[in-house]
């Protein structure tokens, strides 16, 4: 099996992780491991439990002296490289809040905050039905809201570790910025203290003043759409989905104009109840307009709308994700160029994995 199926079969089954590897753990939502050039951010079940279809999944994950094995119904698949947990998750932060609960590890050299963890939607039970992060707090003794000053102290102790890239994110606020403002503070502080490339993911701002502001201060961005075809889109996301399409593509124009090519990328989930063909008209859509289509597969996570919906099979996520790498290749996108964020790490969409083969 090539390395780009094989990330495949992972992302859309899971992994096992025994006892053994869970101080492997870098956070909850996924396990990451590298196999050549190929980085997984794998759905995983051990010391966190927050995938119900990873139960079935063939692989799992074993040390045996210094190497890691993956493993499929109990036969060696392929020795894997899985990361160090890095020193800055021991240390604290001035006002003495742990590092690990300020930033984690997100792939292999990246670290990724929610600056806020709460939604304005959640409020109204509109919540976006994949999003997993109201299953966070159980395990991770999540901060609800992060400082300016511990997020700038914790990058800058992340990158003396040798991290490269960052991300900030968080909830959508009820306010004219929908949170940009958050982002705008986090991302001043972290870079006066430390020269670190920073993506910022956030809901297109109702006033694109506030998102004018931020990519002042960002280097790459990711808007989600997370589908193109309205009627998956008013089910899954049932307040977001009211933010209209033509909002979304301002704030495209805007971030490419201020960051340049291949800084603006756009999630887009394969398993929300979307055909085949709307997932590639939106990878076309984006692509044509300079947006990087970051499709990844549903992780149906626990306590969550879609708790009981299957990711895709992976012959329908790869069959999909090399039509991805040929829009993306045709409209001239290269991932490779990205500077920070999901675009370059790439640990949870195939998409850069398969523009190799084509
Ligand atoms: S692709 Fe993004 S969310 Fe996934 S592991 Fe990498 S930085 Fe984290």
């Amino acid at each position: 099996m090539r390395d780009e199926e094989l990330k495949v079969e992972l992302l859309c089954r899971g992994m096992r992780v025994p006892r053994e590897a869970w101080d492997y753990y870098k956070r909850s939502a996924g396990f990451p491991i590298r196999f050549g050039d190929t980085l997984v951010s794998v759905p995983s079940k051990g010391k966190y439990d927050r995938y119900s279809f990873v139960e079935n999944s063939p692989y799992s994950i074993m040390r045996s002296d210094e190497r890691w094995l993956l493993l499929k119904d109990g036969e060696v698949v392929r020795e894997v490289e899985v990361a160090e947990v890095p020193g800055f998750y021991s240390r604290r932060s001035s006002d003495g809040v742990e590092m690990r609960r300020i930033f984690q590890v997100c792939g292999w050299d990246c670290v990724l905050t929610g600056v806020v963890q709460s939604c304005a939607y959640q409020r109204h039970g509109e919540e976006c039905r994949f999003c997993g992060t109201i299953y966070n707090p159980v395990y991770e003794g999540r901060l609800d809201r992060k400082l300016p000053e511990q997020l700038a102290e914790a990058a800058e102790a992340a990158a003396q570790e040798g991290i490269k890239h960052a991300v900030i994110t968080s909830g959508v606020m009820p306010t004219p910025d929908r949170g940009a403002r958050i982002l705008l503070e986090a991302a001043k502080a972290i870079k006066e203290r430390v020269d670190i490339p920073l993506e910022a993911e956030l809901a297109p701002p109702e006033d694109m003043l506030y998102l004018e502001l931020l990519l002042e201060h960002v280097d790459s961005v990711s808007i989600n759409l997370e589908t193109l075809d309205q009627s998956v889109r008013e089910y899954a996301c049932p307040g977001k989905s009211r933010i209209p399409y033509d909002a979304y593509f301002t704030a495209y124009e805007l971030a490419l104009d201020a960051l340049g090519e291949n800084q603006v990328n756009s999630w887009l989930i394969a398993g929300l109840g979307e055909s085949d063909e709307a997932v590639i008209e939106g990878v076309e859509e984006l692509a044509e307009r300079g947006v990087f289509p970051f499709l990844v597969p549903l992780r149906s996570t626990k306590g969550t709308g879609y708790e009981d919906t299957s990711p895709p099979s992976p012959e329908r996520l790869s069959g999909l994700a090399m039509q991805a790498a040929e829009v993306v290749k045709d409209f001239g996108l290269k991932p490779e160029k990205n500077r920070a964020g999901c675009m370059r790490c790439s640990a949870c969409s195939p998409v850069r994995d398969f523009l190799r083969l084509v």
